[in-house]
């Protein structure tokens, strides 16, 4: 009897292990195809300077249109594609089809703000990363102070060499900032020591800061202390005018969410930027 139960619990663990395996491969697959079949797209979203109102920036999210499942959220498939490795030809070609697009848009006389990239982790742990990037900018023709690299503050906690990494990138004329800064446990003194540019709020901070006193407290720290360590600071997921208010008082430079726009469709964006926000050319 005690034979039998231990092959059933062999069985159980067994049959999951094999399903989980099973979900995961199937995923992989479809994560395969779709960078194959072109199923991947590029949304932008415009960050803007609070005090002018003028585009200053540009973050691209990657969207997901499965052909039978329809759309299919960053956070469903990127901590996939992270653990399986995907993540690292997946995001080179996000790396490219932005800094294509981004060249297209300095040839259309949209020339003043740089575009970031989400960068997961997983990304820097391929040795060939720099020179990829360094490449890759050759080959499109863009210059590198257009490209902003979002980076999370598990970088500097999991990436033994996080500081040599960050010193080539700065090296090479990339930005970088923080984002979802406030979750980690990263300090903005800490985080001075490195070349970073920018830091993001994270959006859970902003979300509430004019009803929680405490919030409003916190962000309000950031910023201060942000501006005072010549970071550029940028507030994400913006969703109230109350909210665009306590920002503007509190100084903090930048803005991104949905009270200004979502994330757009490359022609979507553009037709934002001709109808005068960010636009250099006379
Ligand atoms: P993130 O980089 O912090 O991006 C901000 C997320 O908040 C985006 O969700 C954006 O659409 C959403 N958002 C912006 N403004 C607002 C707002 O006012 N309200 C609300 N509720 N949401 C807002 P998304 O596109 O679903 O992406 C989620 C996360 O997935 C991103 O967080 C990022 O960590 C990851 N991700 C997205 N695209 C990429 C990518 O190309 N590469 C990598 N490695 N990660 C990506
Ligand atoms: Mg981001
Ligand atoms: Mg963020
Ligand atoms: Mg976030």
């Amino acid at each position: 009897q005690a034979k039998d139960r231990g092959k059933n619990t062999y069985q159980f663990y067994s049959n999951n292990l094999d399903g989980i395996s099973t979900w995961k491969m199937k995923m992989e697959n479809w994560l395969r195809r779709a960078m194959e079949q072109n199923q991947m797209t590029l949304h932008y979203q415009p960050q803007f300077d609070l005090g002018t109102g003028k585009i200053v920036g540009v973050e691209a999210l990657i969207r997901w249109y499965h052909p039978e499942y329809g759309y299919i959220a960053p956070s469903e498939f990127i901590p996939l594609a992270e653990e399986t490795g995907l993540i690292v030809p997946l995001g080179k070609w996000i790396l490219r089809e932005a800094c294509e697009q981004r060249k297209a848009w300095c040839d259309a006389g949209f020339s003043d703000f740089p575009i970031a990239v989400n960068v997961s982790v997983r990304q820097f742990q391929d040795e060939y990363i720099i020179e990829f990037i360094s490449d890759m900018l050759e080959e499109v023709g863009l210059e590198a102070n257009y490209l902003e690299l979002e980076i999370t503050e598990s970088l500097m906690q999991n990436l033994e060499n996080s500081t040599i990494i960050l010193n080539q990138l700065k090296s090479l004329g990339v930005l970088l900032s923080v984002d979802d800064f406030g979750t980690g446990y990263s300090s903005l003194s800490y985080l001075k020591h490195l070349p970073i540019d920018k830091i993001k709020i994270d959006k859970s901070f902003v979300d509430d800061i004019i009803y929680h006193t405490n919030q409003g407290m916190m962000v309000k720290t950031i910023i201060d202390m942000g501006v005072n360590l010549k970071f550029t600071v940028i507030a994400e997921g913006i969703e109230t005018e109350e909210q665009v208010k306590f920002l503007t008082q509190n100084a903090c430079q930048i803005g991104q969410g949905y009270y200004y726009s979502k994330p757009l469709s490359a022609e979507k964006l553009e037709k934002f930027l001709l109808e005068g926000k960010g636009h250099t050319q006379a």
